[in-house]
């Protein structure tokens, strides 16, 4: 059974963390809206940045409405994407579309630039211009660089040939974005199950049956896992004045010590969570808790929450029109993982898998950090008035 987050009943989570957990002061727990009040959990802080969205121009104001539905004073819409689903479009495209759609509202939604990979296939000239084409984009407003997953797993160059993460034709991109002050987003690889054999002993076979496209299983045509993640650090590391946010918890929620080692190399390295919460929370809740204590400056909230122009998707799962009431209850999901130490409750995500999460309520000014100060000072939120 799955009982609502009191707004009194938010507790800290005080057997394990070498930091030592305080009890949550009520003073901290303060509602976004007063009028809000009877149907919101307390977040801690009162305010949340979403680091990681999706919205396109025909969802601008639905977007807006759920994130004041649930204290999201801020949304990082994390790649220009648009179009219908399934008939998406990136690039310039789609770029230009949404940064002219969120044009009025500077102070609550921010958007990456993301190139169309395809291009360095079909254009000679993509690597040549690829800088030029990021530095019209942040002019525009872009205010980080968002790289799809393609890149290392399927985006090809001219000649046919698979385009490593580390490609040194790359390096002109990256060096602008230093140049240009931005942060650089990559999302590398997919979950692990995404590479394992496409049947039904999958794990991910919900997912992988609606969606056989996410398999890189066929290793004749996709490099493994490590790989992607060995090229992907290989930049981090190469650009060091660059901020980095690896999506997905890195890609590697399914190994937490392995992401805290690329933390405590790269410091110029940080993580979101988007559509994670599930795979999170199948490690146990005082690992999760011990993870996201360490490192408590180097996390961002972040949902995977995508207001497509057709329907919506909340994080992983079916696209269709949710109502308000069952996007509140897609981030309570949230709030109660990482506020409270409630036991054996449904994922945000169940698509991703049938299995039960515990919280691990963590400190709260550690969730302060995680919903709102580490995003907003990675993405230099105070040049907007975001409040
Ligand atoms: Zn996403």
């Amino acid at each position: 059974m799955t009982a609502l987050i009191h707004p009194c009943g938010v507790k800290a989570y005080t057997s394990v963390g070498s930091m030592g957990a305080a009890a949550i002061s009520l003073a901290s727990l303060t509602d976004c809206s007063p009028g809000q009040a009877k149907q919101n959990s307390r977040i801690a802080g009162g305010r949340v940045i979403d680091a990681h969205i999706h919205v396109t121009p025909a969802k601008v104001k639905k977007a807006l409405e759920v994130m004041d539905d649930n204290c999201i004073k801020y949304g990082v819409i994390i790649a220009s994407i648009s179009g219908d689903d399934p008939n998406q479009y990136v690039g310039d495209k789609a770029f230009y579309e949404i940064i002219d759609s969120i044009k009025p509202y500077k102070n609550r939604l921010g958007l990456h630039y993301t190139f169309d990979w395809s291009l360095a296939e079909t254009d000679p000239d993509f690597f040549r211009n690829a800088p030029d084409m990021l530095k019209k984009a942040v002019n525009a407003g872009a205010i980080a660089l968002k790289n799809l997953k393609q890149l290392g797993l399927e985006a090809k160059d001219h000649e046919g040939k698979l385009i490593t993460i580390d490609d040194p034709r790359l390096f002109p991109i990256w060096e602008r974005a230093e140049k240009l002050g931005i942060p650089v987003a990559f999302h590398t690889g997919d979950p692990v199950a995404f590479f394992e054999p496409w049947n039904s002993e999958n794990e991910r076979w919900d997912e992988l049956k609606l969606h056989p496209e996410w398999s890189f299983a066929d290793k004749n045509k996709y490099p493994p896992l490590d790989t992607l993640f060995n090229q992907v650090n290989n930049v981090y590391r190469k650009f060091s004045n660059i901020q980095f946010v690896a999506v997905h918890v890195g890609g590697y929620s399914e190994n937490l010590k392995e992401v805290g080692k690329w933390l405590d190399e790269i410091p110029n390295l940080s993580l979101d969570t988007a559509a994670r919460i599930g795979e999170l929370g199948k490690h146990p809740a005082s690992e999760g808790h011990d993870f996201f204590t360490k490192y408590q400056d180097r996390i961002m909230f972040g949902t995977d929450m995508a207001y497509w122009n057709g329907c919506d998707v909340q994080g992983a799962g079916p696209c269709k029109n949710f109502t308000l009431e069952e996007d509140h209850k897609f981030y309570e999901i949230h709030w109660k993982y990482f506020q409270t130490v409630d036991k054996q409750f449904d994922h945000p995500t169940p698509i991703q898998g049938k299995w039960k999460i515990d919280g691990i309520g963590l400190d709260p000014a550690v969730l302060k950090k995680i919903y709102w100060d580490n995003a907003y000072k990675f993405y230099k939120l105070d040049r907007f008035g975001v409040a």
